[in-house]
């Protein structure tokens, strides 16, 4: 192979990008050319075990043969035809998802941001239209440090300055409380509150778990003053966290959940709001829609996400391979806290060992990727068809990555 020119094939996308892709990203170097389950190719042919999937998008894994299969079939009969017209592929899979979610009814966007605005939408319609509050004075509690994602209303209710800063006027109907303080939430709620929105795990954040009190308790608070329990689980959820629902740790049940990322099997974006027709029966035709929402490709490829789901193979990994992480990672010299649960962890480093970026970097040198959160935090989220070895074999190269400054 001829090295030079492969490294100038590095440089060249990079360069490209660099001049007509928008910089709202800062890329490690890598530029990945192909992949297959837990691992990712670039264009030099170097290989790299993907630590990120995709924030959870590829919890599956790369191109796992079931869901290609599914996409390929439906490639070849249709794919879309908006909402316009029924297609023979939205039912099946709304109701396979709504009886995952043990819930009736399923409302199919595209990305996370979609699932979260229109969760917000229904929440205010449905505490205007069945709670009786005031048009226009709906309340939403959130939580300080929250991630849902990018469009004006969402980051109104976000306190992180590079998500905000130039960005206003921002929508108001928006309260934050200390994530995991279950008073605060009390504090928080008044009588034009209509939900609570939550992530049961903060991933952004840095996979901040709450304490084992706080969910429970505000599922209480929620049903005691008539408020909607909204649990963003578009990253913790579908099997990430050992469970399918990262909520069921703690056995609370939401009465919204909203599901992205791993619903479109690393394909495409499919995300969801899923309850029960009491909270989503206040959608009435012509109030809320999306030419993309729900279709039949992403509903082939969402069916057979919930079908592989339901087998609880991926939430036994999960579990399993989990606790391998969970036990090593504490344990390599430079790590000074480790959160999370299942093949999820946030990971604290030794602010004197680097940045979170520069060990990033030296991990990706030494073939495996991940992505920092915020300063010394690296996020741990490997594809769940990970092996115990690959996992192994990752914790080392981490390992070394801390031991050396380059
Ligand atoms: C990624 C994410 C979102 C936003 O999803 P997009 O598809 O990027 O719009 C919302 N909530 C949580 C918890 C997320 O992790």
């Amino acid at each position: 192979m001829n090295v030079i020119a492969d490294h100038r094939a590095t440089a060249a996308a990079i360069e490209l990008d660099g001049r007509h892709v928008a910089h709202n990203y800062a890329p490690l170097p890598v530029v990945a050319a192909s992949a297959t389950g837990a691992w990712i190719t670039d264009v030099e042919g170097n290989r790299y075990l993907d630590f990120l999937a995709a924030y959870s998008a590829v919890n599956f894994g790369h191109r796992h043969p079931l869901i290609i299969a599914a996409a390929h079939a439906q490639l070849d009969r249709l794919t879309l035809v908006s909402r316009a017209f029924h297609s023979d592929r939205l039912g099946p899979f709304c109701a396979a998802l709504a009886q995952l979610c043990d819930k009736d009814m399923v409302l199919p966007m595209n990305s996370g941001a979609e699932a979260v605005e229109s969760a917000i939408k229904v929440a205010r319609k449905w505490g205007t239209d069945v709670k009786g509050v005031p048009p226009g004075r709906a309340e939403i509690v959130v939580a300080h440090n929250n991630f849902h994602g990018r469009t004006t209303t969402i980051v109104s209710f976000s306190d992180d300055p590079a998500a905000r800063d130039g960005f206003g006027p921002f929508t108001p109907g928006f309260r934050a409380v200390p994530f995991g303080d279950a008073d605060a939430v009390a504090d928080a709620i008044g009588e034009n509150t209509v939900a609570v929105l939550v992530e049961p795990i903060q991933g952004e954040a840095g996979i901040i778990v709450p304490p084992d009190d706080f969910l429970p308790r505000v599922r209480q608070l929620c049903t005691q003053n008539n408020v909607l329990l909204i649990a963003d689980e578009i990253q913790s959820g579908l099997a990430r966290t050992g469970q399918t629902f990262a909520c069921a740790h703690w056995d609370v049940v939401p009465d919204v959940y909203l599901l992205g990322k791993a619903l479109g099997g690393g394909v495409l974006p499919l995300s969801a709001v899923v309850a029960d027709s009491d909270v989503l029966g206040v959608l009435h035709p012509g109030e809320h829609g999306s030419t993309f929402g729900g279709n039949p490709l992403a509903a082939a490829v969402g069916s057979t996400v919930v079908s592989m789901l339901r087998t609880g193979e991926y939430q036994s990994r999960s579990t399993e391979l989990g606790a391998r992480l969970h036990a090593r990672l504490p344990e390599i010299p430079g790590v000074t806290a480790v959160r999370g649960k299942g093949l999820w962890a946030g990971v604290d480093i030794d602010p004197a060992l680097g940045t979170g970026k520069q060990v990033s970097r030296r991990l990706a040198e030494r073939g495996v990727l991940v992505k920092d959160t915020h300063g010394h935090t690296l996020r741990l989220a490997p594809p769940l068809v990970v092996t115990a070895d690959e996992i192994d074999w990752a914790l080392d190269r981490f390992a070394d990555a801390l031991a050396s400054t380059s």
